[in-house]
């Protein structure tokens, strides 16, 4: 089903020249319990890898490069990266 942001064109990743960006990743962000589900890490995510279903977010880790523009953005710091290592 698509969320409420339907007026918005929604693209979906898929894997590119450089392969699929989740091997670029050395940091990922993980969700934590104080999402409250408002869409701001799914409008900005510039891989369209976070999505919400609910009121939580979800990592498509394939993709996701762990560039940390979804903690950044999100309002209640919900998101929390975390080292590969
Ligand atoms: S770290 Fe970057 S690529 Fe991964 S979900 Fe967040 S915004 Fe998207
Ligand atoms: S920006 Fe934060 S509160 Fe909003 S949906 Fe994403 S993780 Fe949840």
């Amino acid at each position: 089903m698509l969320p409420n942001y339907q007026f918005f064109p929604v693209s979906h990743p898929e894997e590119g020249a450089g392969g699929k960006t989740g091997n670029w990743r050395v940091v990922r962000p993980e969700v934590t319990s104080k999402c409250i589900g408002c869409n701001a890490c799914f409008l900005w995510c510039p891989e369209g890898t976070i999505m919400v279903k609910g009121n939580k977010a979800e990592v498509n880790y394939v993709y996701c490069k762990g560039c940390g523009v979804c903690a950044n953005v999100c309002p209640v710091k919900a998101i929390t990266m975390v080292s590969e290592a």
